[in-house]
């Protein structure tokens, strides 16, 4: 089978790089082994989490960094391009490069972030919160979501919250076992009388409260049950994300997957780039596990297979390395150095990942691959821990590969 360009890895990084390849007429496979880093995500992305303009506090990151690559002006480029991917994949969310926005984070944390789902609980400054009181409710029964962390976050600047516990026998088949009862699970069955019942409750329960917060489990696959709750409860209505698995993260998945295949591509999900055939410095085709002795060809290839946390890269006792090519990479070699063992202090590991040249292409002993692009967290020199910059540089540098590989056309 021959494509334009193979991309490894189907999170958000590999996504917004084939929907970017497919609009613009290129034929693209995406192989992905399976869930991503969205399935963990928050409802919101962050593009540098550090100062109030993340475009400014790009300028102070080290050069080797991936957006100091791009430049500002091309980050700042491909941040607003993506609005109108999302806009086009019914992913709605707004948010503006040139300043962030503040979320609440599963535990109660208000944090600065660039884009948020609409659906979700979002302010300018935590000093300006526009409700003086809310009402949290929970699901009897749900311990993905803990209403008390989030009203003392809330408390921290003068919100006041009344927590609320709903019982629905809905949820009776899923509370016998509380590995069913997850976001997720729920979410698929948040319709019609359902969402009758708690917009019911939550009417007759809301008091003095001038917002009504939820946890985030509505609308898994589109925000149809999101837009039918709202309009039956008289307050604004809010969700805010849960432990994993992330519904708003899934929906996010989903829905650029749907938009990528609307527009011609190809997504080969549950099967994993194992090996590729270099020759005279040009990858020629890649094997996947499912196609066996089968080789996928292509003209570029792009690998957004993620950090460790996906399987993008591998830590072993002895080394860090990259399991597919064995790319480049920049790490610590001494083991001591990979991490500091208070899990709070500055992790060298998160900055780990492939090396790249200024078009963010791989190579293997020093030797680019001139049609291997990288793109998301796979690539060195960005920790999104330290600096708040996650969901930032998968989408800028997606977006970016893609553009490289029209342009070496
Ligand atoms: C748990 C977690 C939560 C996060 N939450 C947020 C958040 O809320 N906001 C934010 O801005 N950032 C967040 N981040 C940062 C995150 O890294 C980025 O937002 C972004 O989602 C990374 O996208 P990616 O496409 O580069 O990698 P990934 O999302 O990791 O995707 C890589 C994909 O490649 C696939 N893959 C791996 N190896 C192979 C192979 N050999 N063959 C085929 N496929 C393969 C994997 O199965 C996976 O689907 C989070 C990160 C983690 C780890």
């Amino acid at each position: 089978m021959r494509y334009d360009t193979i991309i490894i890895g189907g999170g958000l990084s590999g996504l917004c790089c084939g929907i970017s390849l497919a609009r613009q007429g290129q034929q693209v496979a995406i192989v992905s082994a399976g869930q991503s880093a969205l399935h963990f995500c928050s409802g919101s992305f962050e593009l540098y989490g550090r100062c109030e303009n993340p475009l400014e506090g790009i300028a102070s990151l080290p050069k080797e960094h991936p957006y100091r690559k791009m430049g500002i002006e091309l980050t700042a480029s491909y941040a607003e391009q993506i609005k109108d991917i999302f806009e086009a994949a019914a992913v709605k969310c707004t948010g503006e490069a040139t300043r962030n926005h503040y979320c609440l984070t599963p535990i109660g944390v208000i944090k600065p972030v660039w884009l948020t789902l609409n659906d979700y609980a979002r302010f300018e400054s935590p000093d300006r919160i526009p409700w003086r009181k809310v009402a949290l409710v929970n699901f009897e029964g749900y311990l993905d979501f803990y209403p008390q962390f989030i009203a003392s976050g809330l408390a921290k600047y003068g919100v006041k919250s009344d927590i609320h516990s709903l019982s629905l026998t809905a949820f009776d088949n899923l509370r016998e076992s509380s590995t069913e009862m997850r976001a997720t699970n729920i979410a698929r069955i948040m319709t019609g009388e359902i969402l009758e019942q708690i917009a019911a409750y939550l009417n007759s329960h809301a008091g003095d409260a001038e917002a009504l917060f939820l946890p985030a489990a509505f609308g898994l696959f589109d925000d149809t049950a999101v837009a039918e709750l709202r309009a039956m409860v008289s307050l604004p209505l809010f969700f805010i994300p849960t432990m994993p698995a992330s519904v708003p993260g899934v929906r996010t998945q989903i829905q650029l997957k749907n938009y990528f295949q609307r527009i011609g591509g190809t997504y080969l999900l549950g099967d994993n780039v194992v090996s590729g055939e270099i020759e005279n410095g040009r990858l020629k085709s890649v094997k996947t596990a499912n196609h066996g002795n089968m080789t996928l060809s292509a003209d570029n290839f792009v690998i957004a297979s993620g950090s460790f946390f996906s399987h993008g890269l591998i830590a072993s006792q002895e080394s860090i390395r990259e399991p597919i090519f064995g790319l480049d990479i920049y790490a610590d070699r001494v083991r001591e150095e990979w991490y500091d063992k208070d899990l709070y202090s500055h992790q060298a590991y998160m900055g780990y990942g492939v090396v790249t040249d200024n078009k963010f292409r791989c190579s293997i002993d020093g030797k680019c691959i001139e049609n291997l692009y990288a793109a998301g967290s796979i690539l060195a020199h960005q920790n999104a821990l330290d600096e708040g910059t996650g969901g930032g540089v998968a989408i800028t540098t997606a977006l970016f590969v893609a553009d490289e590989i029209l342009r070496s056309r």
